[in-house]
Parts: C-alpha cells; sequence; structure tokens
C-alpha cells in the first residue's frame, strides 16, 4: 500500500482517486472546494484543511488542476512539506512552460517528478483507462508506472520533462482541426443533398477516415453512439478545446513553429463558443458551421 496525496478532486481528479483508493492505496485528498473534500470523504478517502497537510507524510503526489500557475503556486506550497524521494505527478493539461518550471521546483527540492497528463476524459477517469503521456526521468516514470496503470489503460513516456504535454497538445491541436474538418465536409454533404449515412460510409473507410469521423461523428444517428446523439453534451468540453488549442498556440509562438490552422481552429472555437457552444461538446461546432453563412472571399 503506498501512501498517496491527491489534490485537485473535480470532475477528473476524484474518480482517479476513487480508483487509487479501490486499487488499496491509502488516499489522502485535498481540494479547495469543501463540497469536493465531502465526495473524497464519502468514497473513504481521508481529508486534509491544507495541501500540505495532505503531502506530509505521502510517497506519491498527484496533481489534477486546472492551469499551470495553480500548479505552480500549489507546487510552491507543497514542495517544502513533502518527504525527500517522493514522486510528484501533475496530471493537470498545463503549458509547456510551466510544466518545465515544476519540474525544475520539484527538482530542487529533492522529489522525482513527472508531467502526465491524460486523454480520455471523465468517463476515461471513471473506466480507469486513461491514457497517460507522460515526460520526466526514467526513475520518476518506473516509480509512478504502477500507479498510472491503476487509472489508466494506456502509458506512454515521451521523454524529458515537459514532453508528456508536448505531446497532449499536439495530439489535440491534431483533434480540433480535423473535428473541424470532419464538421465541414458533413455540413456540406448535408447542402449539397447526401444522406448523411452515406456521407458516413463513404468517408470512414476512405482517405478523408480518422477519429473525429470514424469514432466520434458530429452528425446525430451516424456511426458509433457519440456525443451528437445526445444533443451534444459533453463528451470532451468545447472549452477545453479551445484551452488546449490556446496552449498549443502559446507553445508554438514559444518556439516560432507556425501552425496555421491551429490557430485558425482557435479563432472558430472561440467564435463557437461565443455564439451557442458553451456547455457543449467540441463536436457541436457543427451547429455554428451550418449557420454561419459564407462570404464571397
Ligand atoms: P475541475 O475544474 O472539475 O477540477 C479542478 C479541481 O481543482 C476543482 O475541484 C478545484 O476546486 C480544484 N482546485 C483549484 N485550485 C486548487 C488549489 N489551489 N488547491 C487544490 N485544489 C484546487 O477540472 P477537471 O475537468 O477535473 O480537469 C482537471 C485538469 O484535467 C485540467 O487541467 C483539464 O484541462 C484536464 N483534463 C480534463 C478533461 C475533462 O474531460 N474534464 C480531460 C482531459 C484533461
Amino acid at each position: 500500500m503506498t501512501k498517496i496525496a491527491f489534490i485537485g478532486l473535480g470532475n477528473m481528479g476524484l474518480p482517479m482517486a476513487i480508483n487509487l483508493k479501490n486499487a488499496g492505496h491509502e488516499v489522502r485528498a485535498f481540494d479547495t472546494v469543501p463540497a469536493a473534500l465531502e465526495k473524497a470523504a464519502a468514497e473513504g478517502m481521508e481529508t486534509f484543511s491544507s495541501a500540505p497537510e495532505a503531502v506530509k507524510e505521502a510517497d506519491a503526489i498527484v496533481t489534477m488542476l486546472p492551469n499551470g500557475e495553480i500548479v505552480l503556486s500549489v507546487f510552491n506550497l507543497i514542495l517544502p512539506a513533502a518527504k525527500q524521494g517522493a514522486v510528484v505527478i501533475d496530471s493537470s493539461t498545463i503549458d509547456v512552460t510551466s510544466a518545465r518550471k515544476a519540474h525544475e521546483l520539484a527538482g530542487k527540492a529533492g522529489l522525482l517528478s513527472l508531467d502526465a497528463p491524460v486523454s480520455g476524459g471523465v468517463g476515461g477517469a471513471a473506466a480507469g483507462t486513461l491514457t497517460f503521456m507522460a515526460g520526466g526521468s526514467a526513475a520518476a516514470f518506473e516509480k509512478a508506472k504502477p500507479l498510472l496503470e491503476i487509472m489508466g489503460g494506456r502509458i506512454v513516456h515521451c521523454g524529458d520533462g515537459g514532453s508528456g504535454q508536448s505531446a497532449k497538445i499536439c495530439n489535440n491541436m491534431l483533434l480540433g482541426i480535423s473535428m473541424i474538418g470532419a464538421c465541414e465536409a458533413f455540413a456540406l454533404a448535408g447542402k449539397l443533398g447526401l444522406d448523411p449515412q452515406a456521407a458516413f460510409d463513404v468517408i470512414s473507410t476512405s482517405s478523408g477516415s480518422c477519429w473525429s469521423v470514424n469514432t466520434y461523428c458530429p452528425v446525430p444517428g451516424v456511426g458509433p453512439q457519440s456525443p451528437a446523439d445526445n444533443d451534444y453534451k459533453p463528451g470532451f468540453a468545447a472549452e477545453l478545446m479551445l484551452k488546449d488549442l490556446m496552449l498549443a498556440q502559446h507553445a508554438a509562438s514559444e518556439v516560432g513553429q507556425a501552425t496555421p490552422m491551429g490557430q485558425y481552429a482557435s479563432m472558430l472555437y472561440n467564435h463557437f463558443l461565443q455564439h451557442g457552444g458553451a456547455g457543449k461538446d467540441f463536436s457541436g461546432i457543427i451547429e455554428y458551421l451550418k449557420s454561419t453563412v459564407r462570404g464571397n472571399g
């Protein structure tokens, strides 16, 4: 049994912590929101009134927080209280620069660290089937791996500190772009009078096939069950897609890489969120695209 401190018990963090607890580990929980702590206590976890208290005796610390600024402020609070040799696993999706800074802080405090963002959403967190993209030393990865295997179905060591976040934002930038492409193809097919099922049968087995079409088709009633079949209830919220696209843009500008499609996808998701997309799945952008009148350009 490992003593694990879990900081950030939101939509993702709570089910991940529950899986660690159900696997027989002692989970020491902290969140700034009392309701989150109550849910953790109801699941049998020991709860603490501060993050340093929660991490004090832990061999592993997992953070699942909203953004890089919060992760760094939590790291600054917990690192002085953490046990020497403990591993700190940040599974939040944050910017690469903050992730590297977090590794630097952990290293200075004598701790092993891993940036280990996830894909698979709330469903994957509950089922323990998340994909972890990990960045950090081999020693940190080996120590964290048994815990990641409880929370996830696929664990990839991507390289040094920050490379988990790099992998995550590159993947999600491509996902945002490909979803917009899929939506445009089905919107145009509809306006041309093509039956959506026929469009799906062709595209999903031809060179246009991709995850956004084959697995997560943005049109109701065709392909496997997806948020389109549930009035675009998330799934993966458009807000989170925009967050990840903006992280990719931030990283691209830091390293001077042109990503024009990623930039345009960020702009379109921003417009979608301002025009009915708030609280919708990211595939719901098809509705926004269908309602957008084509200019003459
Ligand atoms: P959430 O907002 O539901 O949870 C975040 C939790 O962190 C909240 O309970 C909040 O109270 C807590 N928190 C905030 N500041 C804190 C602090 N200083 N100390 C302790 N706790 C604090 O968000 P979520 O959906 O669970 O996402 C968490 C992370 O996972 C984000 O970085 C997100 O981008 C990423 N992610 C989310 C999904 C998803 O589908 N929800 C999928 C993949 C990755």
